[in-house]
């Protein structure tokens, strides 16, 4: 059995990842990846551009990480992107509320209940510092906001925050991104690079960090017109953890298809569903265990207030279940909230198939008698006609029907205008479409999270020779290597023709490992243990045919190729193209 330790040792070691700045004592939250750490996460976000950019048809852009307050106070992060915090009254240390109730009570999803309800939970289960065992009881909790605050430009300057979400850098740019779409719904834009929160108690290696890299994708769509295609990935079978199943005491995950999903309602979008699907597969590709892996629900309280319907993609590591992906039908709220507060044009004009023509009710306030009648406020009460025949043309068909003035307010006080002096009509316009503000569909990939499972995934135990052995199962094309090329011995001009044979092999693209030290049995264990697939031994046979061993990391079986089909055939295996047993 692999434990997270075992496998955070391995990372350490062996340069997947690390605690930074050791030098200086470290800081909690922020780790580097080692050179094997930043090739993996490397692999997959390429991986992950390549299925969810390239093949998507979608855009990519990069912006920067530091953006002005106005977005966040548009964005809602100013107010409300809080964790809830309680701090120990002996030993000062700052723990999250809710965690500590999950880690020490049969409660689920704390995050999703009020401070008094949490209050009261501290309280009664007589919940202590995991630090100092103090008693936390009758602390309060408090909402503390995870943004990064900075300052940007000299003296005191204008405040400035480290994004937290790579979202925000793609919705504000909209306005012009909806241009390089040529203002055609739907279209999807991505985004990987950093995103920063300032965790309370960041925890468990690279799963909960302060500065972690997100990939994200944000799917524009007209809500009335556009449909996924949700018939790629109908059959897709997934596991699912509804949030009925979450809250039934005898409820559990279980296996479905997304079509069925969707269809039983179940998964509430379709494009959510979609998302679901498109995703599954690609997990599965890069290495995810899908035995350890499921798709929860969001409860009711966990989710936002815009957010229609949300769901996790979960992996299990080392017994707990984390969250590496967050799958959202946003609304339009991200779109209003940043027209509303820049003023600027957050519409997409969706074109009809054919114009239509409509009725428009108008008005033409007649100022030479709304001026002695109503002095200094007629000005407003025109404007206020203005605004209700817009708003409700209703209440003046109404008044006309009734033979009565219609009534408008101006700072609190009732108007009342004869419907001459509005000047009401109804006129027909042709209208060739309509603005719409885009609904957003979200998938937020954490990309940490995810090297975190693939590695953890991946390791794993046997024998080989009677010898144990620590073994990286890891897919040839995530792994951070390719091919480990060892001359048998270093002497009778092996070390020679196996620099030649590396050389070539990076020529044509693939990572190589060359390694001359120890017995080849060692080299091989060094090279499992970080998951090189493949390994090349150069032997005195080579001096006479010109072919050379390759072992193969999970079977340990050993082909025989010729040099000269050496490239040829690692590509094909790296790429999936040819099964190591038809070599
Ligand atoms: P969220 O916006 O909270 O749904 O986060 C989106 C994704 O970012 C999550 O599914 C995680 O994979 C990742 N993520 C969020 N917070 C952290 C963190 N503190 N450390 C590492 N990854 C994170």
């Amino acid at each position: 059995m692999v434990t997270q330790e075992d496998v955070i040792e391995l990372a350490k070691r062996r340069g997947f990842f690390f605690g930074a700045n050791g030098a200086y004592g470290g800081v909690a939250g922020f780790y580097t990846y080692g050179p094997n750490g930043a090739a993996v996460k490397d692999n997959l976000e390429s991986a992950w551009r390549d299925r969810f950019t390239v093949r998507q048809g979608n855009m990519e852009i990069e912006a920067p990480t530091i953006m002005p307050e106005a977005v966040f106070e548009a964005s809602g992060h100013l107010d409300g992107f809080d964790d809830m915090l309680v701090e120990c009254p002996e030993c000062g240390e700052s723990h999250r509320a809710d965690h500590l109730i999950e880690d020490n009570t049969g409660i689920e999803e704390a995050e999703s209940l009020p401070v008094s309800e949490v209050e009261m939970i501290i309280r009664d289960h007589d919940l202590r510092c995991p630090t100092c065992d103090a008693p936390l009881g009758g602390e309060p909790v408090e909402d503390f906001n995870l943004m990064f605050e900075t300052s940007i430009g000299p003296g005191s300057g204008q405040p400035g925050y480290m994004r937290p979400e790579t979202a925000q850098g793609i919705f504000v740019e909209f306005p012009r991104l909806k241009e390089y779409a040529r203002n055609r719904l739907p279209f999807g834009v991505t985004q990987i690079g950093p995103a920063y929160r300032n965790e309370i108690s960041p925890r468990k290696g690279i799963i909960r960090v302060r500065e972690f890299t997100q990939a994200e994708l944000e799917t524009f769509i007209d809500p009335e017109e556009d449909e996924p295609p949700l018939h790629e990935v109908a059959d897709v079978e997934v596991t699912l953890y509804p949030a009925d199943e979450q809250e039934d005491e005898e409820g559990s995950a279980y296996a479905t298809t997304v079509g069925e999903a969707v269809e039983e309602g179940v998964i509430g979008s379709e494009w959510v569903g979609y998302y679901l699907g498109v995703a599954q597969e690609w997990y599965e590709r890069v290495g995810v265990d899908m035995d350890r892996f499921r798709f929860r629900q969001h409860l009711p309280g966990e989710l936002a207030h815009y957010a229609a319907d949300c769901w996790d993609a979960e992996s299990e590591v080392g017994g707990d279940w984390i969250e590496i992906t967050g799958f959202a039908y946003r609304g339009d709220y991200d779109l209003q909230k940043h027209a509303a507060h820049s003023g600027e044009d957050f519409d997409v004009f969706v074109a009809y198939d054919d114009p239509v023509t409509v009725e428009r009710a108008t008005v033409d306030p007649d100022m030479s008698v709304l001026g002695p009648a109503f002095g200094g406020a007629a000005g407003d009460v025109a404007d206020a006609l203005r605004d209700l025949v817009e708003r409700d043309p209703d209440a003046f068909r109404n008044a006309k029907a009734a033979g009565e003035p219609v009534t408008v307010t101006v700072d609190g006080e009732d108007y009342d205008v004869a419907l001459e002096t509005a000047n009401f009509g109804v006129e027909e316009v042709t209208e060739s479409g309509e603005s719409v503000t885009p609904h957003v569909v979200e998938p937020s990939f954490g990309v940490g999270r995810i090297v975190y499972t693939v590695l953890a995934h991946a390791m794993d135990r046997d024998e080989v020779d009677g010898e144990e052995r620590t073994v990286l199962r890891l897919p040839p094309g995530v792994a951070p290597t390719t091919v480990g090329v060892f001359p048998l011995m270093d002497k009778d001009g092996l070390a020679e023709h196996a620099r030649t044979v590396a050389a070539d092999l990076r020529a044509a693209g693939l990572a190589v490992t060359y390694d001359d030290s120890g017995a080849i049995g060692r080299r091989y264990r060094r090279q499992d243990e970080v998951g090189t697939p493949y390994c090349v031994t150069v032997d005195y046979d080579t001096l006479e045919d010109d072919t050379v061993t390759v072992r193969d990391r999970d079977s340990t079986e050993q082909r025989r190729v010729a040099v000269d089909d050496l490239v040829a055939t690692l590509a094909r295996l790296r790429a999936g193209d040819l099964a190591f047993e038809d070599v």
